[in-house]
């Protein structure tokens, strides 16, 4: 993971990890002041949020939020009836601003877009489309500024405001939790897939040639889903890769992440019910339809403490039509636990690879003191077993003495406001 890195600095291209310049060169510091809006887009929802910020002491003195889900039809539209859409949500809750919220004088309402899908970044504000994913298949915006669509859609509304900062979700979950912790170095997202993001020295950056950022830092994002690099694979990893939309792609991603788990466990069930008879002499017919036994399921049956596991057993019934006896419950609970514990262990091994490329390169910065890292997403905030394989991991890599320097934490929800901190630290009015 260092190795990949390292190479992704040096040049695009030069390794499966993208390291992708965020062009967040200031990270929030709490000292940012007044209103400021956020939009997330990264799936079938898109969130706003208001929050109206009241400095070091004060923090937090409000927030509103508020998410609306994006028709069906939407997804398949053009670029200007999807931006429409969301720059009207925009305005309408807009307009229902009062309370505490309050705009100073002769400044534009400024807003923080977390925008989820694979963009070029080409400054804070301003981002091309390389492709659409997750379902979308908007016509016109590939190749396009997304920061320009909404802008030009915000200005058909009526709508007087500005994006002040383009970004990730990994990268507004670690601007969230930096605002609170200044010892936040990297974040991490675990959900239905993986990505994470770290504060990198400017100078560690030989692909950065121009632009150097006056804190003498910035954050990247890895895009570490796409590692694959001396990962070892079975033969049920190799078969999911195969059928997947993107054979050869995401690998780390499809070991670690939500979205694969549960389909992992049901090609291994399959196996042992048509090798070994583990639910009797016939093969159950569900069980060999991808993606039917979802990760929720697993982390549910892992759940059962009883002595004959009666929730395995309605849950492996209801998911996939198996009958099972008490033997075959305590077998699939291995099994679960066996891809489970896989899954968490290398994302522990993947966390551990970034801080030692950090500390490799300032010795003492980061194991030399308190570092934390910041978590976010379902898989991570719902499965404890797999939380606990994930630190058990980065406490063996580490060792005792340097891991309780080092603080995996649960950040929850800290990227719509990350969002709006980054639009605060890139304010023009500022
Ligand atoms: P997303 O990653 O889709 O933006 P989330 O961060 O909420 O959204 O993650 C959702 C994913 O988290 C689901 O696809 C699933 O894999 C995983 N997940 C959700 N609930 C649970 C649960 N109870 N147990 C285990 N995994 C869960």
């Amino acid at each position: 993971m260092a190795a990949d890195m390292r190479a992704g600095l040096v040049v695009d291209g030069g390794s499966d990890l993208k390291m992708i310049l965020s062009y967040v060169n200031s990270l929030p510091t709490g000292n940012e002041n007044g209103l400021i809006y956020a939009l997330d887009l990264g799936g079938t929802n898109f969130r706003v949020l208001r929050v109206q910020l009241g400095g070091k002491d004060k923090r937090v003195l409000d927030t509103e939020f508020e998410q609306v889900s994006i028709p069906q039809g939407l997804m398949f539209s053009t670029t200007e009836e999807l931006f429409d859409f969301i720059a009207s949500g925009l305005a309408k809750f807009v307009r229902t601003e009062g309370g505490r919220f309050s705009l100073p004088h002769g400044s534009k309402r400024e807003i923080g877009f977390t925008f989820s899908f694979p963009v070029k970044q080409t400054s804070i504000d301003s981002g091309i489309l390389i492709k659409w994913t997750k379902g979308f298949a908007v016509s016109g915006t590939a190749g396009k500024d997304v920061v320009a669509c909404l802008n030009e859609a915000m200005e058909r509304q009526g709508l007087d405001m500005r994006v002040s900062a383009l970004v990730n979700d990994t990268v507004a979950t670690l601007a969230g939790a930096r605002y609170w912790d200044d010892d936040v170095m990297v974040a991490v997202i675990l959900g239905t897939g993986t990505n994470a993001c770290y504060v990198e020295r400017v100078d560690a950056i030989p692909k950065l040639r121009s632009q150097m950022s006056s804190s003498g830092s910035t954050i990247i994002n890895t895009e570490w889903g796409a590692f694959s690099n001396g990962l070892p694979l079975t033969e049920f990893d190799k078969d999911m890769d195969a059928a997947s939309i993107n054979p050869g792609e995401q690998i780390f991603e499809k070991t670690i992440s939500g979205m694969y788990l549960g389909e992992i466990v049901r090609r291994v069930l399959l196996k042992m019910a048509e090798a070994d008879a583990l639910f009797g002499e016939s093969v159950p017919e569900k069980l060999s339809t991808p993606f039917l036994l979802g990760t929720p399921d697993l982390c549910a049956m892992q759940q059962d403490y009883s002595s004959n596991l009666e929730a395995v057993e309605s849950i492996l019934n209801n998911a996939i039509g198996v009958r099972s006896n008490v033997n075959a419950r305590k077998v699939v609970i291995e099994v679960c636990d066996t891809i489970v514990k896989r899954g968490g262990r290398l994302a522990g091994a993947g966390i551990v690879g970034i801080l030692l490329k950090m500390e490799q390169d300032s010795k003492g910065l980061i194991f030399g003191k308190r570092t934390v890292v910041a978590m976010d997403g379902g898989l991570y905030e719902h499965y404890p077993q797999y939380r606990k394989y994930l630190q058990d991991a980065v406490d063996e890599l580490l060792g005792s003495e340097i891991s309780r320097n080092v603080i995996i934490e649960h950040s929850k929800d800290g990227s719509g406001i990350g969002a709006a901190l980054l639009a605060a630290a890139n304010s023009k009015y500022a």
